[in-house]
């Protein structure tokens, strides 16, 4: 809530004239209590994973043969059956564990200093710490990520996130009410470390979201605009984790590949493309003769 009643008692207070931006948020900030701008993460969880998900369902069922050549594992089709359970259960675990947890960590979230007043941050602002938090989380996802497959933890735990042998866009959190919450720990590590405006916070989480479904949406599209980043594992590199399933000893990243590059856990995966496009040339070679 911002501690002013008008925007000009704002304006007086900052010493300057509003920004466009600044304005909006004083129009939408201002009687709402920092708890309820707080709460907005619930929403957005529901409403992005939902409103994301839709076009890879859609094209899981469409089976367009344009498309179906993008599929990582094109002989695989998730039905819509399976599709809405995985939906079913994913809805239950936001509602019954990420909702409580959301709401209890408010005072702690207060704590670390995650603001809500007038200065919004700037565009830098924005994508240095976004970027922090991606590296952050990233490191911690993979040792928690490669934890979860001891023999106990992937029996226990990880097996669920696992059940779907090619994946697709709504099995992104599609785990055991657990893991869920193992994984939330290492998204508030970099708002932890590093503080910032509620909005940069509601986007990391949002974010964070969008990138999950692709990874897991069992399509890789020429035209995505996530090739450009560096390091960026996508839909196929996390395939192959997902088909190798409880045995996989490779491929744990959730975002970058530069952790599996730095503790050699990308060797398996490697193996395997460099058979694939030597069994892909071996097939055109026989074709030409
Ligand atoms: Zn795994
Ligand atoms: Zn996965």
């Amino acid at each position: 809530m911002l501690p002013y009643v008008t925007m000009e008692e704002a304006e007086e207070a900052m010493g300057r004239g509003l920004s466009y931006a600044e304005r909006v948020w004083f129009r939408y900030s201002a009687n709402k209590s920092d708890f309820v701008l707080h709460c907005h993460n619930i929403v957005f969880l529901c409403f992005f994973y939902s409103a994301a998900s839709l076009p890879y369902v859609f094209i899981e069922l469409c089976n367009n043969k344009s498309i179906v050549k993008c599929k990582v594992q094109p002989r695989v089709r998730n039905t819509f059956w399976q599709m809405f359970k995985c939906y079913k259960n994913v809805m239950h675990t936001f509602i019954l564990a990420v909702g409580p947890l959301q709401i209890l960590s408010f005072p702690t979230v207060k704590l670390l200093g995650i603001r809500t007043d007038l200065s919004l941050p700037s565009g830098w602002e924005f994508v240095l710490q976004l970027s922090v938090y991606f590296i952050i989380e990233d490191f911690a996802n993979y040792w928690i990520h490669r934890i979860l497959h001891s023999p106990w933890a992937y029996q226990k735990i990880h097996k669920v996130h696992h059940e779907y042998k090619a994946p697709h866009g709504l099995a992104a959190p599609y785990a055991h009410w657990a893991e869920i919450l193992i994984l939330g720990f290492p998204s508030f590590l970099g708002p932890t470390l590093v503080p910032c405006h509620i909005t940069t916070y509601w986007l990391w989480f949002v974010l964070r979201q969008l990138e999950a479904i692709e990874t897991h949406s069992g399509y890789e599209f020429p035209w995505s605009p996530t090739k450009y980043i560096p390091f960026y594992g996508g839909a196929t590199y996390h395939d192959y984790h997902h088909l190798v399933g409880e045995n996989c000893q490779c491929n744990f990243a959730s975002v970058f590949t530069y952790c599996d590059l730095i503790y050699g856990t990308h060797k398996g995966y490697r193996y395997k493309t460099k058979l694939l496009k030597k069994a892909s040339l071996n097939q055109q070679n026989h074709k030409t003769e």
